[in-house]
């Protein structure tokens, strides 16, 4: 299932960030899935029970938002949401479009801890 390399992956980068907070615990993990990255959320959050087992992050909630795909024509110079797997300009007709939203698969932010669960501390990931 590539749901779990795509889980441990992120955890790895997680658990790399609460290190460098001097945290000791994941409490939250925030990613961002687009529409268009292939990945499963239910399957995500099921490799994410898997890949936590025994980790720092064990028993941390995982958040998933998911981002619908936006494409735009050049030609027509308007915005628009595709219909399924053709990314196709519903004004012109053209597949001539670019990909504008939905590839996201990232971690959005983390929500750590030392010891105590009241030193709670939001971090964003700086992109
Ligand atoms: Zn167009």
């Amino acid at each position: 299932m590539h749901e779990v390399s795509i889980m441990q992956n992120a955890l790895e980068i997680a658990l790399e960030h609460m290190r460098r907070q001097n945290a000791t615990r994941i409490h939250r993990i925030h990613m961002r899935v687009g529409a268009l990255s292939s990945v499963v959320p239910e399957a995500l959050e099921f490799a994410f029970d898997v890949v936590t087992q025994g980790t720092p992050a064990q028993g941390a909630t995982l958040e998933i938002e998911r981002v619908p795909a936006v494409c735009y024509c050049p030609a027509c110079q308007i915005e628009f949401e595709p219909d399924g797997y053709f990314y196709e300009c519903p004004q012109c007709g053209s597949l001539n479009v670019q990909i504008r939203k939905g590839r996201e698969l990232e971690l959005a932010f983390l929500e750590v801890s030392q010891q105590t669960a009241d030193d709670r501390r939001q971090m964003t990931d700086g992109e």
